[in-house]
C-alpha cells in the first residue's frame, strides 16, 4: 500500500500534490501520477519510476488547475508500467481513480464488466473499481456517492481511494477500508486528502481521520460532507 494526496480549492493543486507525494516516497513505491481537473477537462499524467521521472514528464504539459490528485503505486496486481501506474479512468474517462490496497474479487467483477462491455486499458485490480462505479451510475442512474457506495459494498478488500469526475469538477470522494486516509481542513475553502498526515502537516494542523467504510464528499465551495 502507498501514498495517495489530494488538493482541492483555490490554489494550483500541482506543486502541492507533486510536493505531497516526495513527502511519501519514503514509504517506497514502483510509479507514480496525477490527474488534474481545469477547464479543459481532466489531465492524468503518469510513469513508472520516480516522482522525479513523472516531473520531468509532466514538464512541457498543461499543469494549471485546482484540484488535483497523485498516487504512488506499491504494485500488486500488474507489473510496473507506465499503464498500470494510477490514476485509473472508467470506460469513458470522465472518472478516475487512485487506490491503495487490493480489491480481492476484482477478476469476478472485471469478467462481468468485460461482457457488458468494458474495455479495460490496465492490468490492475483498482481499475475494475472505477468501471464498477461507472457501470452502477449508468444501470441505476444514482448520483455518483451513491454509486461509490454501492460499488464499494460490491468489493471485497482493503482500500483508500480518491475519485474525481468531469462532470463534477468541483468535488473530490474519497473512502477508506482497512487502509488509512486523513483529511486536512486548510485555509479559507481548501481540502487536502493523504494516506498519512506527513503531506499535509505543512498546510494545515486541523485534520480528520477518515473511518472504515465511510465516504466523504469534499467540495469547492468548503462543504465536508460524510455518508456511511
Ligand atoms: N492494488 C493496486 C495496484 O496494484 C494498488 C497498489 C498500491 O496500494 O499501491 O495497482
Amino acid at each position: 500500500m502507498c501514498g495517495i494526496v489530494g488538493y482541492i480549492g483555490y490554489r494550483e493543486a500541482w506543486p502541492i500534490v507533486l510536493k505531497g507525494l516526495k513527502r511519501l516516497e519514503y514509504r517506497g513505491y514502483d510509479s507514480a501520477g496525477i490527474a488534474l481537473m481545469n477547464n479543459s477537462g481532466q489531465h492524468i499524467y503518469k510513469k513508472a519510476g520516480k516522482v522525479a521521472v513523472l516531473e520531468e514528464f509532466a514538464e512541457s504539459q498543461d499543469r494549471s488547475g485546482s484540484v488535483g490528485m497523485g498516487h504512488t503505486r506499491w504494485a500488486t496486481h500488474g507489473v510496473p508500467s507506465d499503464r498500470n501506474s494510477h490514476p485509473h479512468t472508467s470506460n469513458n474517462d470522465k472518472l478516475s481513480i487512485i487506490h491503495n490496497g487490493i480489491i480481492e474479487n476484482y477478476a469476478t467483477l472485471k469478467e462481468e464488466l468485460i461482457q457488458r462491455g468494458h474495455e479495460f486499458k490496465s492490468d490492475t485490480d483498482t481499475e475494475v473499481l472505477i468501471h464498477l462505479i461507472e457501470d452502477i451510475q449508468e444501470k441505476t442512474n444514482v448520483d455518483l456517492v451513491e454509486a461509490v457506495r454501492i460499488a464499494l459494498n460490491e468489493v471485497v478488500g482493503a482500500y483508500a481511494i480518491v475519485i474525481v469526475s468531469q462532470d463534477h469538477p468541483d468535488m473530490m470522494i474519497a473512502a477508506k477500508k482497512s487502509s488509512p486516509l486523513v483529511i486536512g481542513l486548510g485555509e479559507k475553502d481548501e481540502y487536502y486528502i493523504a494516506s498519512d498526515a506527513t503531506p499535509i502537516i505543512e498546510h494545515t494542523n486541523k485534520v480528520v481521520y477518515l473511518n472504515d467504510e465511510e465516504i466523504t464528499v469534499v467540495r469547492r465551495d468548503g462543504t465536508f460532507e460524510i455518508r456511511s
